[in-house]
């Protein structure tokens, strides 16, 4: 089988490099080849009632298949260059908030419209922020809700099926290259291409890094982010989240001077559980549908660790600390606030007396025999910062769920056209390490597309 294009993962960045392929060029024979399932097939067998914790599927359903790690997140779409990823390094800021928008407009037309775009500019709560040694960081976001995200992919699939060439359930082996482009190895078959985007995400980080061993592209560590997802009543962020939706709030530590920030704001949300190459750890997500919407919001608060000498297996050491919780608590342990201050374990009997009643069932336990000291005191720090913006938060009914663990790839070297050292290789989304969201991934698939088509 020969293609003009093969891409590599059906996240955000496949998807948006194939919209615009063949938007562009309606003659290229473009075939999409993604580990995991079509979307109406993705289902994870947890239910809650028979099947409550990770079986380990051979495919995770909520990080693999049509639509990637984001299928069935929130939806948050931030249109920012604070955050979210570096691809502004490669393509200029313009650049990169122009593409932003774009994926914004494509959105919007198949399915997306209505939804609310929430915006910083202009808030009070930049001042507010300040004034309690807190910053808040600038963006627009277009909350799609789980539900309209997952519409939005089935409209984008609907319209691309006929024009490229799927290839669901097969993961790509190894890639090869040849004098006139890239041979694609799966356990079907072999697939030749002239050129070949790679996006393969989180889910494909270990095989990324094998592909640029193999065809000697350099790359470099990145960092990891550890924590908890914090979950408390709605109402107590009610006044941050009506207005701004999600708010990125960083604090920087009295005791260590370190940078904890929040992380993934879920208004009315639920807390899910995650696996990363077998191992779980917390997320969690919220509906725009209001049938859906639970009476909590949560989000996560994040500290960043760079390693670099002698050590520098950043994404080593976070599945170190996840592995931890899973050995402790069978998977996601949650605590009361008031439990981790009073330095006691929280227990079922101290659940169920919560005013928080929990979205997601897991096991009663003590967070300070996971996570490192100088984290942990860098958490608690910064939930008596924010008390002070929404008052309530330090209360001891508010919980955490840890461990909360942002894996980010490596970093491989790309250059302005985001090509590895291999011509007609491109690198995009989050599996190069440049990118780590729903928006910037989708932007820079729609980026490679426009260099592809322009040659
Ligand atoms: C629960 C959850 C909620 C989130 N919420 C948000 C949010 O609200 N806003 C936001 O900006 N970001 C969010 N994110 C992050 C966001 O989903 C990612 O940044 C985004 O999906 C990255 O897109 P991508 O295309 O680079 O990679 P991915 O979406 O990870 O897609 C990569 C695809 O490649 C496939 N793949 C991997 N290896 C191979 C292989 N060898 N062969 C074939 N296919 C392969 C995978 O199966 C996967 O489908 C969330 C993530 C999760 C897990």
């Amino acid at each position: 089988m020969k293609y003009d294009v093969i891409i590599i993962g059906a996240g955000p960045g496949g998807i948006f490099a194939a919209y615009e392929l063949t938007k562009l060029d309606s003659g290229l024979r473009i075939g999409v080849f993604e580990a995991g399932n079509r979307l109406d097939a993705r289902k994870c067998p947890i239910d809650g009632d028979k099947i409550k914790s990770c079986v380990h599927c051979r495919t995770c359903s909520i990080m693999s298949g049509f639509g990637g790690a984001g299928a069935f997140s929130d939806g948050k779409y931030n249109i920012t260059n604070d955050f979210g990823g570096t691809l502004y390094e490669y393509i200029g800021r313009d650049e990169a908030i122009r593409l932003m928008e774009y994926v914004d407009e494509i959105n919007l037309s198949h399915g997306g419209e209505g939804t609310r775009l929430y915006t910083t500019a202009g808030t009070d709560f930049k001042k507010i922020c300040m004034q309690n040694k807190l910053k808040l960081l600038d963006a627009s976001v277009r909350h799609l809700g789980t539900d309209i995200n997952y519409t939005v992919l089935g409209n984008l699939f609907d319209e691309l099926k006929d024009k490229a060439e799927f290839h669901f359930n097969t993961p790509v082996e190894s890639l090869e290259k040849t004098e006139s482009g890239y041979i694609v190895h799966t356990s079907g078959g072999s697939h030749e291409c002239g050129k070949c985007i790679v996006s393969v995400g989180r889910s494909g980080s270990k095989w990324m890094e094998r592909v640029c061993g193999e065809l000697n592209i350099p790359t470099s560590s990145n960092r990891v982010d550890l924590g908890v997802r914090v979950e408390l009543t709605a109402e107590l962020f009610s006044h941050l989240t009506d207005e701004l939706y999600e708010s990125k709030i960083v604090y920087r530590t009295e005791k260590f001077e370190d940078k904890v920030r929040t992380f993934c704001m879920n208004p009315h949300g639920s807390v899910v559980t995650e696996n990363t190459n077998g191992i779980i750890t917390v997320n969690g997500h919220s509906y725009e549908d209001p049938a859906r919407q639970t009476a909590n919001t949560n989000f996560a608060l994040l500290v960043a660790k760079h390693f670099s000498e002698p050590f520098k297996d950043s994404n080593g050491y976070g599945e170190s600390i996840a592995r931890l919780s899973n050995m402790l608590g069978g998977g996601v342990i949650v605590q009361r606030f008031g439990d981790l201050i009073r330095g006691r374990r929280s227990t079922h009997k101290r659940l169920e007396e919560n005013f928080v009643v929990p979205t997601l069932q897991a096991e009663p336990g003590d967070l300070s025999l996971v996570l490192p000291k100088r984290i942990l005191d860098g958490i608690i720090e910064m939930i008596y910062a924010l008390d002070k913006i929404a008052p309530g938060t330090a209360n001891d009914d508010t919980l955490l769920y840890g461990v909360e663990v942002k894996f980010y790839n490596m970093e491989v070297e790309v250059d302005e056209n985001l090509e590895s050292c291999h011509k007609g290789l491109y690198i995009i989304g989050d599996g190069s390490g440049v990118t780590h969201s729903l928006s910037h991934a989708s932007a820079s698939g729609v980026y490679v597309a426009r260099r592809i088509a322009g040659r």
